[in-house]
């Protein structure tokens, strides 16, 4: 491993939550949409949280949301983690909310800010998702 690599700890995909990090590494945004009741919901989950249905298809995102909530992490839990970083709830225009980084710095962020998604390659294999001011 050299210095160069990526220090910070990677997502794990499960089977369940393995498409929308598929789609992230195509710089796309998909989120399960349950096929009853019509409800984006996010993190990936085997059942709707609205109707419990089992019918949860994936359905492309805008990528563009608000800012819902967020803190300023100063002490980080991980070595990595050297700068204060924003970390957020994005509510999507779909009505999902998602945890998520936001790229500013904490003094550019309030809620209700517009925020667009994209993509950061970390890793070849691995794309996070992160959002910054529209
Ligand atoms: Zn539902």
């Amino acid at each position: 491993m050299s210095a160069t690599e990526y220090a910070k700890p990677l997502p794990k995909p499960s089977p369940m939550s393995e498409p929308f990090w598929e789609a992230a590494r195509r710089h796309e945004l998909w989120l399960q949409r349950c096929a009853d009741c019509g409800q984006f919901v996010f993190y990936p989950r085997p059942q709707c949280p609205n109707c419990w249905s089992a019918k949860l298809e994936w359905k492309q995102a805008s990528g563009r949301g608000r800012i819902y909530s967020y803190t300023v992490v100063r002490r980080a839990t991980h070595r990595a983690f050297t700068e204060p970083y924003v970390l957020a709830i994005v509510e999507l225009e779909e009505g999902a909310r998602m945890t998520t980084n936001i790229e500013a710095t904490p003094e550019q962020v309030r809620v209700g800010m517009p925020v667009s998604v994209f993509f950061d390659d970390v890793t070849p294999d691995r794309t996070l998702v992160k959002f910054k001011p529209a």
